[in-house]
């Protein structure tokens, strides 16, 4: 026992790098018994046995718990906001003698809505020394969007959630994981730092996918070789695609993926490329979690104890299983901006309730944006950084389309609710070719109307196997010279 204790005491101290002694560099000991836990983690813990048993409720008790949730939220939101105290009274007042009404007679909040009227929802916890957290949100139309978060329940909820997702899909936890977003160095420095030698948690190692073209990222994955790979599925796709031409031998345990949808085809490339299974996580940074796929099948458990979530079709009837309809969201924890039925721009098709013991509602599937990689003149490709701030510090761009022609030239196409002067123009020319470090032709052109092709697909980039004046002919782009042009 005293040997087996020494011999202990040897490896740890050999792991540990203990300081000489007499210096003064900190020490952080960790206790092997009992342990004790950094307060995020313990607390994330806690959470996700919560939310582990809310799972496998019946639908009944889960949609009781999401009431009283919901009830507690109402309260806060009519004492503290502006425009949700003039709302729900108004809600009140047309339906004489009920106190309560369904969450389904409430109004749809558009994004219009939220861009108008985002002051007079704010709750200002600042004030009372609560932490906000500021998202900046572009959305699928690139219109931007401010939400304010509460920063002390949305984080451990947030991380909670992410332990749920490796409770349903496990990882191997003594091989590193690899982040492939788009994200600052300090923020890449911040996650790395954070799991580090943390209760055995694995390393962490993050790269910005926008900043590196996909042929160096697979060189880096082939270096660290990670079980576990998080990145957007054009990203994985793509991996996918040079290790499978490379004949490059990397096997990754699973691929999850975050911000587009997830095919078929995609499952099959990344299977075929990595071994890997793609696991799928529904997420937006209004609300954090919506959805984690299923433990058992490719589809999606919705996340209610975050949020509820509606599929209706456009007239605001709900939509049965195996029909597909615009994504509802209320967030359940809203504190600092309450949104309530927000139309968040996605489609997303109803599922049959599922057999693998998890009793949330299911979705088959979620159609939502999807990025393009941008062809550079060199012949590589490249992920574009466009979001709605970039535009709106220039001018006031309601919402813009960006499209790449087979010549390899790029035009932006640009709402905005007035005309934009031949400097701004230029600004929006030069901002552009900088954001996507494209030397080539870059066009800005403001337009009155900016149709999507199909709500089904919609994409930030789009990528035309036509010249400019065939894909006007074809209707694909607007026709600046048209009189709806400019
Ligand atoms: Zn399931």
């Amino acid at each position: 026992m005293a040997l087996a204790g020494v011999r202990a005491a040897v490896n740890t101290g050999a792991q540990e790098r203990a300081p000489e002694l007499g210096t003064r560099a900190p020490i952080e000991p960790h206790p092997v018994f009992p342990l004790v836990r950094d307060p995020a983690v313990a607390l994330a813990i806690d959470i996700e046995r919560q939310l582990a048993a809310h799972s496998r409720l019946d639908r009944a008790a889960q949609q009781a718990q999401q009431s009283r949730q919901l009830g507690y939220l109402l309260t806060h939101a009519m004492r503290r906001s502006a425009y949700w105290r003039d709302t729900l009274e108004k809600l009140l007042e047309n339906n004489k003698g009920r106190s309560a009404f369904p969450l389904s007679e409430m109004p749809i909040l558009t994004r219009e809505t939220l861009q108008r009227d985002a002051a007079a929802m704010r709750i200002d916890l600042h004030a009372a020394g609560n932490k906000v957290r500021v998202m900046r949100t572009s959305g699928s139309t690139g219109t931007p969007v401010e939400v304010l978060r509460y920063a002390p329940v949305e984080a451990p909820l947030y991380r909670a959630i992410t332990r749920l997702d490796l409770r349903w899909h496990p990882a191997d936890e003594s091989r590193p994981v690899a982040v492939i977003k788009d994200v600052a160095q300090r923020a890449i420095d911040r996650m790395s730092a954070r799991t580090e030698g943390r209760e055995g948690l694995p390393a962490v190692h993050v790269m910005n996918m926008v900043e590196h073209s996909p042929e160096a990222l697979l060189r880096w994955l082939l270096e660290i070789r990670p079980d576990d790979l998080i990145t957007t599925p054009t990203m994985a796709a793509e991996l996918a695609r040079l290790a499978s031409a490379a004949g490059e031998r990397l096997e990754i345990g699973h691929v999850r993926t975050f911000a587009e949808p997830v095919g078929d085809e995609l499952r099959r490339a990344v299977r075929e490329a990595f071994g890997a299974k793609v696991v799928d996580r529904y997420s937006c940074e209004e609300f954090g979690w919506l959805a984690l796929q299923c433990p058992k099948h490719d589809h999606l458990h919705v996340m209610t104890s975050n949020v509820i979530i509606e599929v209706v079709h456009d007239d605001g009837r709900p939509c049965k299983v195996g029909e597909a309809g615009r994504v509802l969201v209320t967030g359940l924890h809203g504190y600092a901006m309450p949104l309530l039925r927000y139309d968040i721009g996605d489609v997303a098709e109803v599922g049959a309730p599922c057999d693998c013991g998890v009793t949330l509602p299911v979705l088959r599937r979620v159609h939502g944006r999807e990025r393009s990689f941008i062809l550079m003149p060199d012949g590589s490709k490249r992920l574009a950084r466009l979001t709605g701030e970039y535009w709106r510090e220039i001018a006031p761009v309601d919402e813009y389309r960006v499209v790449q022609y087979a010549d390899g030239s790029i035009e932006a196409f640009v709402r905005c609710e007035r005309g934009l002067s031949s400097e701004e123009l230029l600004a929006l020319r030069e901002m552009l070719a900088r954001v996507l470090s494209f030397p080539a032709t870059v066009r800005v052109t403001q337009v009155n109307q900016l149709a999507w092709p199909s709500r089904w697909k919609r994409v930030d980039l789009l990528r035309l196997e036509h010249t400019r004046q065939r894909a006007i002919d074809l209707g694909l782009v607007p026709d600046p010279a048209a009189p709806s042009g400019v």
